[in-house]
């Protein structure tokens, strides 16, 4: 087989580096399936791995990209043959395991999902890890009993990949949403995808009373610290907050008010190591619910080459939406 290109994560004596490489298949690591990726996109996640802002990577050199859509090259798993369309979340890819920003990938079948048909694989990258986690957060909301009829739901981080997705899902479910964003000049946008509210980000940002009035019968929060903290304190007596995120900060100074006084619930989001069953849902759900032309109006594509640029951006707060990479 030809080599093939790859973003390959290096750390010297001065710190972290990043530059496309020719690879052979043989270099890359341990897997049953191999899969020659088309796309991948960047999550905030990718951001930090790219920036070297916090420490995703955890094994040098690395292949950053902790998610990718392809077709199966070659397969000794049950489940998976050649021409199979797969995507890939989490599991450590990009992180512990070569990941999505290469040509090719050899990972572990039990990691990979069938792409629903629904989907081309640049629109399951439109949705990638972030929306893949928004669906995780809206079914969990439900799971809690958190119907439309119990009032409004607040998504932070509105302006963001989670938040964008999580918007479009529940405006079709038929929520009322509260967008909350640091991005005015996104409100229009917002509303498009069918927020029918949209909010200034301070309003959530100062330290939280431990209990204030209340707004919201479900969350989805992208942001943690004082933004989950608030989010927490106004959701309505036996409300659902759906955490997933700590784009704002990873602490969560809040009180345990809104749990004893409020009986309210914080449901912990994670994507990364979700058992395959609950991925297959979520990425069904996904099929269901999530309206194409929403999708197709909050994601922006790029080519590989951009990647580097695109990590900071998220980083700082400058991508709208979701980005897909063209890797093919
Ligand atoms: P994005 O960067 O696309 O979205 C994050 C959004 O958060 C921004 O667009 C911005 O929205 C808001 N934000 C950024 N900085 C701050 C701040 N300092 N204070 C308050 N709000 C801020 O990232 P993703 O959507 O890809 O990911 C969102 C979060 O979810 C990240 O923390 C990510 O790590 C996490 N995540 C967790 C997963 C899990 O498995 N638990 C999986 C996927 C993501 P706006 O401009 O509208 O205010």
């Amino acid at each position: 087989m030809q080599p093939f290109k790859a973003l390959l994560a290096t750390k010297g004596p001065t710190g972290q580096s990043l530059a496309w490489q020719q690879l052979a298949l043989a270099e890359l690591m341990e897997g049953d399936v191999v899969v020659r990726v088309s796309h991948s996109t960047v999550n905030y996640k990718d951001g930090l791995a790219i920036t070297g802002k916090a420490p995703v990577i955890r094994r040098w050199p690395m292949i950053p990209g902790i998610d990718f859509a392809g077709e199966v090259v070659s397969s000794t798993h049950a489940e998976f043959k050649p021409g199979d369309p797969v995507v890939l979340n989490g599991w450590g890819v990009g992180e512990t395991h070569y990941g999505g920003y290469a040509q090719m990938a050899r990972v572990k079948g039990d990691w990979l999902v069938r792409r629903p048909a629904e989907f081309s694989a640049a629109e399951s990258m439109a949705i990638g890890t972030a929306g893949y986690t928004a669906m995780l957060c809206v079914l969990a909301l439900e799971r809690h009993g958190v119907t439309p009829a119990s009032g409004p739901v607040l998504v932070t981080g509105a302006a963001g990949g989670v938040g964008s997705i999580a918007i479009a899902l529940l405006a079709k479910l038929g929520y009322q949403v509260v967008a909350s964003t640091g991005r005015p000049t996104e409100t229009d946008y917002l509303k498009g995808l069918g927020a029918s509210e949209v909010i200034d980000r301070a309003e959530l940002s100062k330290p939280a009373r431990p209990l204030n009035k209340e707004r919201w019968a479900g969350a989805v929060d992208a942001v943690g610290s004082h933004t989950l903290a608030n989010a927490l304190s106004m959701t309505k007596y036996g409300g659902t907050v759906a955490a997933c995120g700590l784009a704002g900060g990873m602490d969560l100074p809040g009180s345990v008010a809104p749990f004893i006084l409020r009986g309210v619930t914080l449901a912990g989001i994670d994507s990364v190591m979700a058992p395959k069953p609950a991925r297959i849902e979520a990425w069904a759900r996904l099929a269901r619910d999530l309206d194409r032309s929403k999708l197709k109006a909050l994601t922006v594509t790029h080519p590989a080459a951009d990647v580097v640029a695109l990590g900071s951006d998220i980083v700082a707060g400058k991508v709208r939406g979701r980005v897909v990479l063209e890797l093919g």
